[in-house]
């Protein structure tokens, strides 16, 4: 019998090596959606925070996606783009409308850690600093995340099913 239990203790606190290798696996995951998205605005269409504040739903869907990507690869982001952000409750409606293997779910949480800064980037919009932030990450995930993108954090795209063509 192994000598690890179900119910061993799971240490909560990382450390500065683990905090890194949280960094990095969303490094991974901004790279993997930048080569797969192809910015159809479907995940946006369906969004209920989207559509539920006023100035996003008169929004043009494929601007608000635009911005999004933009914030991922560094650059400003469109105003939609930075509310839509902001405004994501991680209700996960979008998840099943995403025709590429993306979760939009976590798109936009990726694009929020690099808008405030974790990621070495400018910040796009003022906030308080959460110097714990990569432990509540952490903690969250350990709750939230499905084997699915648990698979997608964690699983190197080389190592990944290649996409039909
Ligand atoms: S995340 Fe998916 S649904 Fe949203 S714009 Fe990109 S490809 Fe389309």
């Amino acid at each position: 019998m192994s000598e690890r239990s179900s119910t061993a203790p799971v240490r909560s606190t990382l450390g500065p090596p683990e905090v890194e290798g949280v960094k990095a696996l969303f490094q991974r995951e901004r790279e993997r959606i930048l080569a797969y998205c192809t910015q159809c605005a479907r995940c946006f269409q369906v969004c209920p925070m989207a559509q539920g504040d006023p100035a996003l739903a008169a929004a043009d869907p494929q601007r608000a996606v635009r911005g999004v990507i933009e914030i991922l690869r560094g650059q400003d982001g469109t105003p939609e783009g930075l509310a839509w952000v902001q405004r994501c409750a991680r209700s996960g409606v979008c998840e099943a409308n995403c025709p590429e293997p993306i979760s939009p779910k976590m798109m936009l949480r990726v694009a929020a850690i690099v808008a405030l800064g974790q990621l070495g980037d400018p910040p796009r919009y003022a906030a308080r600093q959460d110097p714990d932030l990569f432990n509540k990450v952490h903690a969250f995930a350990r709750l939230t995340l499905t084997p699915e993108e648990i698979e997608r954090w964690t699983v190197a795209p080389a190592a990944r099913e290649p996409r039909e063509s």
